[in-house]
């Protein structure tokens, strides 16, 4: 069995939900992990977790409790994975990046950017020799393109004794420091844009993919001992509306519903299985829980944010996404 962190975070109201929705709030928090749910029939859910993030959370906050323990493990060839989910505009981006990572906004500047930092902090205070490596990716109708690399546009997942779970052929830049850690991710960033002006696709219907891998070398050994932290901003959980929805987009939502589902089912497999007992983890129902694999249950860490809009204009989505959450637990 594995424990998965799972946290909520809600944002602030957008201008729009206090406009339309006279700044009313469907949650009220009891405590740093409890929190209960008022939905449309006004009925109250109770739901706890290993922390709530309310909307005057800090971004340093998520990232010490979230990200901080899966940095430290890393750099012991431990794997861990940071997922953020929930339904599009709840806050998913600007948790996982902020709201642009080159400008280094001390207080604004999101998870991916104080990961680079902390992780190289950690590796200049350790006297091991280290080199990571970085690889972008995105899922999108189940096909997975590089973002370093817009001409491989379809990758394969693959398996073996010494590298685990691969993507085979996938663009994998060495970085030295932060700078040029973020300088590539900005990269990718930009790639990802580009692409989807040449597919006309929104990115909140592919899942962004970002794989760091860390080194260690170790003397007198031959081994490598390696580590993955790989943080995942997941396509939007919403459900699309089954009447008007036709064509791309309902094929868009039909994709994307069975790789949330796949998720959630590897994740429940990994948390509810019996001690001892090796039970039946479905990785291989979709390309994201196969990608994920060696660094999703086993001997790894997996923190899982759960991002809500605090509005009831938005009541039915958060409460599915807490429920999804609710689930991993
Ligand atoms: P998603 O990636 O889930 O679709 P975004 O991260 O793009 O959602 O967030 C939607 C909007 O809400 C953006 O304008 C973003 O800047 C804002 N936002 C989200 N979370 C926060 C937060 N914690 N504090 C301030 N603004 C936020
Ligand atoms: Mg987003």
């Amino acid at each position: 069995m594995s424990s998965i962190t799972v946290c909520a975070r809600f944002r602030p109201l957008s201008s729009k939900e206090k406009r339309d929705h006279n700044d009313s709030i469907c949650i009220h928090i009891l405590d740093a992990g409890t929190l209960i749910f008022k939905d449309e029939k006004e009925e109250d859910h109770l739901f706890c977790f290993d922390r709530v993030f309310c909307q005057e959370s800090e971004q340093s906050d998520v990232y010490e409790f979230l990200a901080l323990p899966i940095i430290q493990d890393a750099v012991n060839a431990i794997n861990g994975t940071i997922l953020t989910y929930g339904q599009t505009g709840a806050g998913k981006t600007y948790s996982m990046e902020g709201p642009n990572i080159l400008e280094g906004n001390e207080k604004k500047k999101g998870l991916l950017p104080r990961v680079v930092e902390g992780l190289f902090d950690c590796l200049r205070s350790s006297e091991k020799v280290y080199t990571v490596k970085l690889s972008m990716v995105e899922i999108y109708m189940e096909k997975v393109r590089d973002l370093f690399d817009l001409s491989k546009d379809n990758l394969q997942i693959k398996e073996d004794k010494i590298q685990g779970i691969y993507l085979s052929g996938v663009t994998e830049v060495s970085v030295l420091d932060p700078e040029e850690a973020l300088q590539n991710l900005c990269n990718g960033i930009a790639n990802r844009a580009v692409g989807e002006t040449q597919m006309n696709m929104a990115s909140s219907r592919s899942h962004c993919v970002y794989i760091f891998t860390i080194q260690q070398e170790c003397t007198g050994e031959r081994r490598l001992k390696t580590g993955k932290i790989i943080l995942v901003d997941l396509a939007g959980s919403e459900k699309v509306e089954k009447t008007g929805a036709e064509g791309k987009v309902l094929e868009e939502a039909k994709t994307i519903n069975k790789s949330l589902s796949a998720l959630g089912n590897v994740i429940n497999a990994l948390t509810s299985g019996t001690p001892g007992k090796a039970n039946h983890i479905p990785y291989r129902d979709s390309k994201l829980t196969r990608i994920l694999q060696d660094a999703l249950g086993g001997n790894s860490r997996t923190a899982l944010l759960c991002c809500c809009s605090p509005s009831t204009l938005n009541a039915s989505e958060s409460l599915s996404t807490l429920r999804f959450g609710a689930r991993a637990k």
